[in-house]
């Protein structure tokens, strides 16, 4: 190997620049050719490596986030629920919301897509380089429960605003202990204006209360989440249930 070349590659490793040595030789090649002055080529050379570490940082981010499985709108048929006002969905994904604090509330019976847009929300987030965070209000609840058992709640409370977007999936499917109330009370109010949730449920908001059991506490949670919330309404037949019928009928 010659010498300058050898000298290249253990000075990018050196300095972390994986990207530029990968591609500053098919870049000196490209400049050569086209006639490119040394600024324009190691413009393109830091380009290269700019670019690849934007990608490398999403992707973890998505790793991150702890999505369950990964759904974004592209895979989403609007037309099989008329009632989700689409519109509104696509200016969400523009993740405005996330730069207010704003919050979005998806409401609708089961199997109508809640999760699905919740998660295309949030992977958009992570696009654009924002720090989201998703969970099962169940499995929030319980992380919350195991930190105040030892004693480590304190410490966690000071990552709760780390996230630019917290995903709240399924409040209401379980009941939850008096304390797993007050906890996730907690929760949402610290984010309250400091950063964004999105929560999707299944219960209307007259029922929360016997989700959450106390009803001043339910009031305040409430008054909170729909604070400068987009309430998306999604009620409609099941999409899962649907598919299931039509290869039922295919089978038949
Ligand atoms: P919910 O959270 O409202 O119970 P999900 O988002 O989990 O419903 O949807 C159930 C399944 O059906 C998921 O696999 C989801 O991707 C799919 N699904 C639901 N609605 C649609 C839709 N309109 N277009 C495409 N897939 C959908
Ligand atoms: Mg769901």
């Amino acid at each position: 190997m010659p010498v300058n070349k050898m000298l290249i590659e253990t000075y990018f490793k050196k300095l972390k620049m994986p990207q530029a040595a990968k591609t500053y030789e098919a870049l000196a090649r490209e400049a050569t050719e086209n006639n490119l002055g040394y600024e324009e080529y190691l413009l393109g050379v830091l380009e290269q490596e700019i670019r690849q570490r934007e990608n490398n940082r999403i992707q973890r981010g998505i790793r991150q986030a702890g999505f369950p499985v990964i759904k974004t709108l592209e895979t989403f048929d609007f037309k099989a629920i008329p009632s989700l006002n689409k519109p509104k969905v696509l200016k969400l994904m523009q993740c405005e919301y996330i730069h207010k604090k704003e919050n979005v509330l998806l409401v609708g019976n089961s199997g109508v897509g809640k999760t699905h847009i919740a998660i295309a929300l949030g992977y958009e987030a992570c696009r654009q380089g924002m720090k989201v965070k998703f969970y099962t209000a169940a499995g929030l609840i319980n992380e919350l429960l195991s930190a105040q058992q030892e004693y480590r709640l304190n410490k966690l409370q000071k990552q709760w605003l780390a996230p630019h977007l917290v995903i709240l999936d399924e409040l209401g499917y379980v009941p939850f202990s008096k304390i797993g109330a007050e906890l996730l009370f907690q929760f949402c109010s610290s984010r309250y204006e400091r950063g964004s949730l999105i929560v999707t449920t299944n219960l209307e908001f007259p029922k929360w209360t016997e989700v959450l059991g106390d009803e001043q506490m339910t009031a305040a949670l409430l008054d909170r989440l729909t604070h400068n919330a987009h309430i998306l309404n999604i009620n409609g037949e099941s999409y899962r249930f649907k598919q299931a019928l039509a290869r039922q009928t295919e089978n038949v």
